[in-house]
């Protein structure tokens, strides 16, 4: 019973430790909205926590998911993306430079879909997986060919 303990205790104890680390993983998704993957979480908070690595950045995502904290947005240009909004909506993503850009709107209306776009009524669009791509703002004026070279 006491080795029970004493084994809770410094369970607890790693538990505590690692909880600002946590905190701060998790409050870094929630104050942006970039949608940011691992790597970008892991590059502000090395300069916090020196012995941080990126597979802890990973660790504590997957478990923020599994908890319902955080949402993933999918893969783009090769690195999951994060969500700390966690409501269902859809996202825009830049094929380009792969920025993701929250569409809102009414869900109701249309399942949230832009204008214009028809879905038969017997299907339902998940908002958590409806994903719009095309070119983002800058892209656009980085380029004045526009929608020609996505
Ligand atoms: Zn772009
Ligand atoms: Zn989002």
């Amino acid at each position: 019973m006491i080795i029970i303990i004493k084994m809770m205790a410094v369970l607890s104890g790693r538990k505590k430790k690692h909880s600002r680390k946590r905190d701060e993983i998790l409050g870094l998704i929630r104050s942006t909205t970039s949608h940011p993957g691992a790597r970008w979480v892991y590059e502000r908070l090395k300069p916090l926590f020196p012995r941080l690595s990126l597979g802890t950045v990973y660790r504590n995502i997957r478990s923020f998911r599994e908890e319902g904290e955080l949402a993933s947005v999918g893969v783009v240009q090769g690195e999951e993306r994060f969500d700390g909004r966690v409501q269902p909506h859809p996202h825009f993503i830049c094929s380009r430079c792969g920025k993701i850009v929250d569409i809102d709107g009414s869900m109701d209306k249309n399942q949230g879909m832009p204008e214009g776009v028809i879905i038969p009524p017997d299907l339902y669009v998940d908002p958590r997986k409806t994903v719009l791509y095309g070119l983002c703002g800058d892209c656009r004026k980085a380029d004045e060919k526009g929608m020609t070279t996505v």
